[in-house]
């Protein structure tokens, strides 16, 4: 049932207009406008008020207060109240004349009596006691007091279907107000705590339903037969890897077999930090579905990082057809006829990978890595070429469990937390810039060495961020003979490309950049690198960064160079080498603004929700979900008829 707002008594003309130019037709669409904020008092001014009328006023007693036993209790004082003094009566209210003093600040409720210049009250409270909360709609040309007005007649005359949307027994369990009530405490709060109340049930709302939305998302999952885990093989190709693998590695491993297992497709994310080596993990699943007779591509960002991965599968799988497909890659026609035709297992690339004419036999896993250097698009590319949609994401960008858990769901996300035991870490050093000197001396010695320096800025060219490439460039130039390579984002891709390559292939050279080298190339040589402005980068980002050095064996170390007073945030880097930890503090200081591209999510803008202070909601509403969707009977139980529908029509409600 809805009712148009213009039917409703008092909506004129002019009102109707005034709604609808901020959306609001029906009086459901006015029940949904949530107050933005609430005034403490509702306080009615005395001049608009008219004899024997109904008033709240504060005021301030100037006069000893004077109890009458004998009078049915009576209380009485004087009251200063917009300059008047306001005689105040209060029957059967014996304790407060122990209250109340001289000098206190109150608020009055009562009726008014204009010529004798009282108020005859029902209520006196002290001000910081009196919890009368307005609320304060905002909408443009419309008096607060007429929507409540307004909200009060819709309430009262029933104009308004409020059906409730949680399942009973998650509203019983958590005690939450209904719906309706949920609605009533929210615009005539009568208390603070009501309306805490009511947000604890919105937040719980918009949690269900974004859990309800995603879970129900991978509920259809498309059919596929089972894989084959062929242990025997994985457990002997683990056994001759140069290295054992860790536990997390293990684990996540574990978590994309039993994927494997089961009959539909599945997609999971594998998030680790860098150096965390994700890749073997990849490999090892690309391993098993080769085994199932079936083909698997990985794409990666970078040409560099794709040969990269392309010559360490060849050399721990040397046994699999492979090839390497990128925009580089010679008789492209050649080979792409020939993974048409099932005579590639393994095909490893870049974004050429999604060229049209590419063709896969029975292409049944797509692993992306670095998927956030990817757009949604170019991801879903690759995948819909694929005859069995699994789908593995590969990202070194630690996405916070709140977050992980609404863009993937829980149970679709592993982490690689150890690094391997053999890694030496980073030593990271905060520096102040006018130690310059010491700087200096740490580059000239790796040079020296016949090792590989990073040196990071944080802007190209910039009037305001005095470390940019072409400053740093030219001091550079002056202090070092050595080659110095520069790379940033103004350059065209395959520009980017080579000068990483010459980078790689020089050794005792520096390579001046920005950002952009953020992604996961290995350059074992690399011991040293110098981050200037780090004042500029999110822990997360710093972290990332100086992934790119302690790749090999040897000792690295990362400077952390700052001219502001940011030793505090950037002293943590120095003691905590766990990307998760710091990707939850900027998550903190910084909000998920970080993150939501990452996310690449539309519906993340909720009401009351809040994504990080509200995980524990989140979790409790995603295992509620999955409670719903583990009973048998939850399609067919006609009291989820709306929640069905939600699932269907992916409504909004
Ligand atoms: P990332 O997770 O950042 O993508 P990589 O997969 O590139 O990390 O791994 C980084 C390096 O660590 C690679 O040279 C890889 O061979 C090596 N590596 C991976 N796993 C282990 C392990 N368990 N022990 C030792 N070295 C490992
Ligand atoms: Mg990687």
């Amino acid at each position: 049932m809805e009712i148009k707002l213009k039917d409703i008594k008092g909506v004129g003309e002019k009102l109707t207009q005034t709604f609808r130019k901020e959306n609001i037709w029906s009086t459901y669409d006015l029940v949904l406008r949530y107050p933005k904020l609430y005034e403490n008092y509702s306080i009615s001014s005395l001049y608009d008020v008219k004899d024997k009328e109904k008033i709240t006023v504060t005021g301030v007693i100037v006069s000893q207060i004077s109890f009458e036993p004998y009078k049915k209790n009576m209380v009485r004082f004087d009251a200063k109240i917009f300059n008047q003094k306001l005689n105040i009566i209060v029957f059967g209210r014996k304790y407060l004349a122990q209250q109340l003093n001289m000098a206190d600040e109150v608020v009055i409720k009562g009726v008014y009596n204009l010529y004798q210049k009282t108020i005859v009250a029902s209520h006196v409270i002290k001000k910081e006691k009196h919890q009368e909360f307005k609320p304060s709609y905002q909408i443009p040309n419309v008096y607060d007091q007429t929507v409540s007005n307004l909200l009060k007649t819709i309430f009262a005359n029933k104009q308004v279907s409020v059906y409730e949307t949680i399942p009973e027994k998650f509203i019983k369990r958590y005690h939450l107000p209904s719906r309706l009530r949920a609605f009533e405490m929210l615009h005539f709060p009568k208390t603070e705590a009501d309306i805490q109340q009511a947000r604890r049930r919105f937040k719980y709302e918009e949690a269900f339903f974004l859990q309800l939305r995603l879970m129900s998302k991978n509920k259809d999952e498309i059919k596929r037969p089972e894989k084959a885990l062929h242990e025997i093989e994985v457990a002997d190709k683990i056994k001759q890897l140069p290295f054992s693998l860790t536990n997390d590695q293990l684990k996540a491993l574990d978590d994309i077999y039993q994927d494997f297992s089961k009959p539909h497709v599945s997609y999971r994310l594998i998030q680790g930090d860098v150096g965390s080596g994700k890749t073997i993990v990849a490999f090892l699943a690309m391993y098993v579905v080769v085994l199932n007779n079936e083909q698997a591509v990985l794409m990666a960002p970078t040409e560099i990082l794709a040969q990269q991965h392309y010559q360490n599968f060849v050399r721990l799988f040397p046994e699999l057809r492979t090839v390497l497909l990128t925009r580089k890659t010679a008789n492209k026609d050649k080979i792409k006829t020939a993974i048409a035709n099932h005579e590639y297992d393994v095909i490893i690339g870049t974004h050429a990978l999604i060229e049209n004419d590419v063709e896969f036999a029975k292409l049944s896993l797509t692993v992306i890595d670095e998927q956030h250097k990817f757009g949604v698009q170019t991801r879903e590319e690759l995948i819909n070429k694929a005859h069995y949609k699994d789908i593995l994401y590969l990202t070194a960008t630690p996405i916070p469990r709140s977050l992980a858990l609404i863009a993937y769901g829980k149970s679709r996300v592993s982490s690689i937390k150890e690094k391997p035991a053999s890694r030496k870490k980073t030593k990271t050093v905060y520096i102040d810039i006018k130690q310059q000197d010491k700087l200096d001396q740490a580059i000239q010695k790796t040079l020296k060495q016949n090792q590989h320096v990073y040196v990071v800025v944080p802007a190209i060219d910039s009037t305001k961020i005095a470390e940019n490439i072409i400053t740093i460039y030219e001091q550079l130039k002056q202090k070092f003979k050595a080659p110095i390579f520069v790379l940033h984002g103004k350059l065209a891709e395959s520009e980017k490309e080579n000068v990483m390559q010459d980078f790689i292939e020089t050794k005792g050279s520096i390579l001046l950049a920005t950002t952009v080298i953020e992604v996961g190339v290995d350059v074992k040589s690399a011991t040293l690198m110098v981050i200037y402005g780090a004042e500029y980068f999110g822990l997360a980002q710093l972290h990332q960064l100086r992934g790119r050095v302690g790749r090999g064996s040897d000792q690295s170390t990362c400077y952390l160079v700052s001219q502001k007073s940011d030793v505090e945030r950037l002293n943590l880097l120095e003691q905590i080498d766990n990307g998760f930890k710091l990707s939850q503090y900027d998550l903190q200081t910084r909000g998920p603004g970080d993150f939501i591209g990452t996310l690449q999510s539309g519906y993340l803008n909720f009401a009351f929700l809040n994504l990080i202070e509200d995980e524990k909601i989140l979790l409790e509403a995603h295992k509620n979900v999955q409670e719903l969707f583990n009973l048998e009977s939850f399609e067919k139980d006609t009291r989820y008829k709306h929640l069905h529908k939600f699932i269907r029509d992916d409504l909004k409600i």
